[in-house]
């Protein structure tokens, strides 16, 4: 019987559509989900686009996860809703142009009308939060019964890792997302939050949490970072011990402050070994030197104590736009929650982004969502001398 402390991890070498749905069959079987446990509900599956990103590129949700997991859930009779909100305007027409070009639109259309057209959003209030206990949560995702976390495995600079909790921010409208950076500026707090709406969620609805972790994100992720391979498909009904174990098979193991603070909260046990994993030792899929992001080497978790106030101005790691690579389009300086980039020109007319960095609270969303990966991670001499040391 699968309790809550339970992952279901197995192999999987390729993007092979039959060798993934039998996988996720018999992920299903073992955490107890069958057509019976669907029966009447609303289900709603929320992968990851984070931006319109070519499947190879590794930062989006693989179609043929998708695909696979849409077929099983067709055989047991259940008609989902695909939903996301990555950052940005939430519009339908920019939504159409990510669901295309992350390679979903062609999946999605063999199973019928099943992508999200609403871009309205309710009101969610977190009974049991630490931080933050209220969230604008898309219609589809607040309406469902079932939310299938159809995540994927990456480095982050930001938060070091994401996954199955970390997908869940994309259940917050569009802009909305920016404003709540911009209101949980410090690292700590940030990531209690997250925490809250993972939470908040795993209490209101039935979770499924199926991390697509073939080939993963690793460097200057989640969108600026290179594909690696890791070779493995995880599920799990609590996102929380889905990514305990995941931070162990990247080599992460005890450092991803989310993480931590889940494991510090209770939400999960401290170390994988006290999880109940199904199917294949983690020790066999355990990636060698996945690369973190520039921002949290050398002491990635030293650095949460340093990312507020005077310290954090003078330590954290701070975006840095490559000029050379800059096309000017100006879509960092509308995603800033801080409105602290500017679009100048030089001498020869070409537009380039400028940061203020008096008001910068290295979220790292203009990363994330630069198009042309322009934007590296500057960091302080001090902590470049302890990464060498590291
Ligand atoms: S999003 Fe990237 S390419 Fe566009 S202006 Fe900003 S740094 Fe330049
Ligand atoms: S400049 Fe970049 S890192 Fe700084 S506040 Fe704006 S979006 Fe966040």
């Amino acid at each position: 019987m699968s309790g809550m402390n339970t992952v279901v991890l197995s192999r999987a070498e390729e993007y092979d559509f039959a060798a993934i749905k039998s996988i996720l069959a018999m992920h299903f079987e073992k955490i107890g989900v069958d057509a019976e446990f669907f029966a009447g509900k609303k289900v709603a599956i929320k992968p990851n686009l984070v931006m319109k990103k070519e499947p190879e590129a590794a930062a989006t949700t693989h179609p043929v996860v998708l695909d696979a997991l849409l077929s099983l859930l067709a055989d047991m009779g259940v008609t989902p809703v695909i939903a996301e909100s990555p950052g940005g305007v939430y519009t339908q027409a920019r939504m159409e142009g990510i669901y295309k070009v992350c390679g979903i639109t062609a999946v999605a259309e063999k199973y019928g009308d099943i992508l999200n057209k609403d871009i309205s959003w309710k009101h969610m209030h977190a009974e049991n939060a630490l931080v933050c206990h209220e969230f604008d949560i898309i219609t589809p995702l607040y309406e469902a019964d079932v939310i299938i976390d159809l995540c994927k495995l990456k480095s982050h600079s930001l938060t070091k890792m994401s996954a199955a909790v970390k997908n869940f921010y994309g259940s917050v409208p569009g802009i909305t997302k920016f404003e709540m950076h911009a209101a949980f500026p410090e690292n700590e707090r940030f990531i209690g939050m997250i925490c809250d709406l993972c939470k908040m969620l795993c209490e209101k609805k039935e979770i499924i949490a199926v991390t697509d972790a073939i080939i993963g994100m690793e460097g200057n992720g989640p969108t600026g970072g290179e594909p690696r391979k890791i070779g493995c498909i995880l599920t799990s009904r609590n996102p929380f011990a889905s990514d305990l174990l995941a931070e162990k098979i990247l080599g992460f193991e005890g450092t991803v402050p989310m993480v931590r603070e889940a494991a510090k909260r209770g939400y999960m046990p401290s170390t994988a070994a006290e999880l109940d994993i199904i199917g294949e030792s983690p020790k066999e899929l355990i990636v060698k030197d996945f690369a973190e992001p520039d921002s949290t080497k050398g002491g990635g978790s030293m650095l949460v104590h340093f990312t507020s106030g005077k310290w954090g101005e003078i330590f954290a790691p701070k975006p840095k736009i490559n000029l050379s690579v800059c096309r000017g389009c100006g879509e960092c300086a509308a995603s800033c929650p801080q409105h602290t980039i500017e679009m100048r020109k030089n001498k020869n007319g070409k537009k380039y982004a400028h940061i203020i960095r008096k008001k910068c609270i290295r979220c790292f969303c203009c990363q994330e969502l630069c198009p042309f990966v322009a934007i590296g991670t500057k960091k302080n001499v001090l902590l470049n001398v302890i990464s060498a040391f590291k």
